[in-house]
């Protein structure tokens, strides 16, 4: 698989541990720390501490494994250890593990000492095919995602399959959701591909042509001004489900999870408002059911839901926007979708 050449960065895809090896051998930094949590420090780190073992200048930081752990007070906990181990502006972090590890990694090096260099490692499929690529990095605060951050790239992202062996099954359908996304908003044909594949382990080359797609949609808009905000298909009704579920279950719905639910509604809210078809709706209704398991959502629900969606950052003037398709392949940006049909949309969903 070739390497991805991003705006200013590599994204490797072959022998990546070796290159990461590489890149820190370089003698480019003066130090570097590993950034894992509890489950990336057991499946992940041996294999690159194997590689860098003859290096005498690196620490391993580690979390709690969970989106809670990707927060202002880790994020602290984090800056307090990099001082403690004598970080200065030549340091790189590595950020070992799931978008958690980016997204908080990626936001604590951003703003250590006005910012220091930083590489993704990404362990889980969602990282590999989205959060790794494109520069966004952040934190929650009372559960309402990513509402702080920063527009950082990295220096370089490692892919490495293998990462994805020791991966619990709800984790790869999470990172499934966005690369069916991905095919969805710009490639129908990938999205036929997709359809037609055994999506149990995905293949190098599906998870190649997501990363292709996520790559492409962001340098054109690194800002997320304008086609970026077609990756935010799913996410508006998404978001708000995801932030519900990991306040009120134990055991909460992954990030894809919730995106996957959001996708149903937002093509319903497609076919009602911006032309997609009845019977492309009902192909991606029927697919993404039969992916993914269903999740009760009561209509008392519903009220709360709307708080959510109402303090999505991606709002403009106190509206509720989604991206919502065309067609399978193409997207439409910026509707504005009004309480009563993103009701009608949940329905949809419930029903
Ligand atoms: P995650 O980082 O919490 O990882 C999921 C679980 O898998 C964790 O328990 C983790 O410890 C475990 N894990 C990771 N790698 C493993 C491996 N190789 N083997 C076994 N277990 C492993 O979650 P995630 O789904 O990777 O990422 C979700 C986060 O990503 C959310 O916070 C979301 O907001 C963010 N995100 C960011 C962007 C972006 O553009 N920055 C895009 C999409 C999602
Ligand atoms: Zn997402």
């Amino acid at each position: 698989m070739d390497t991805i050449q991003s705006d200013n960065y590599p994204i490797f895809f072959e022998n990546s541990i070796d290159e990461l090896a590489n890149f820190v051998k370089q003698g480019r930094y003066s130090r570097f720390f590993i950034l894992t949590d509890e489950n990336t420090a057991q499946h992940c780190l041996p294999l690159v501490k194997s590689k860098i073992e003859d290096q005498d200048n690196f620490d391993i930081i580690e979390i709690n494994a969970g989106e809670e752990s990707k927060d202002i007070d880790f994020c602290i906990g984090i800056w307090k250890m990099l001082i403690d181990f004598g970080a200065d502006r030549k340091s790189l972090l590595i950020n070992l593990g799931g978008g958690v590890i980016s997204d908080l990694g990626g936001f604590a090096a951003s703003t250590f000492k006005r910012g220091i260099d930083f590489v993704h490692v990404p362990t889980t499929l969602l990282s590999q095919v989205d959060a790794s690529v494109g520069g966004k990095t952040g934190i929650d605060i009372d559960s309402i995602k990513n509402i702080i951050g920063t527009f950082t790239q990295p220096k370089a992202v490692f892919i490495e399959l293998g990462f994805l062996d020791t991966l619990p099954a709800k984790q790869i359908l999470s990172g499934l959701a966005e690369m069916l996304k991905h095919g969805l908003i710009q490639d129908a044909n990938y999205w036929n591909q997709l359809k037609n594949s055994d999506l149990s382990k995905p293949s190098a080359e599906l998870v190649h042509r997501s990363v292709a797609i996520k790559n492409k949609i962001t340098v054109e808009d690194p800002h997320e001004k304008g086609i970026r905000k077609a990756l935010n298909f799913g996410h508006t009704i998404g978001h708000a489900v995801e932030t519900y579920s990991l306040i009120n279950d134990k055991d909460h719905l992954s990030h894809g999870e919730a995106i996957a639910i959001g996708m149903i509604c937002e093509s319903y809210l497609a076919h009602k408002k911006t032309g997609l078809p009845a019977e492309e709706l009902k192909e991606i209704t029927d697919t993404l059911n039969n992916l993914y398991p269903r999740y009760t959502i009561h209509e008392s629900s519903f009220d709360t839901l709307f708080e959510y969606m109402k303090k999505d950052k991606k709002n403009q003037s106190g509206n509720i926007n989604c991206t919502l398709l065309t067609n399978i392949g193409q997207c439409n940006i910026d509707n504005i979708c009004t309480e009563a049909e993103l009701c009608e949309s949940l329905l949809y969903y419930i029903n």
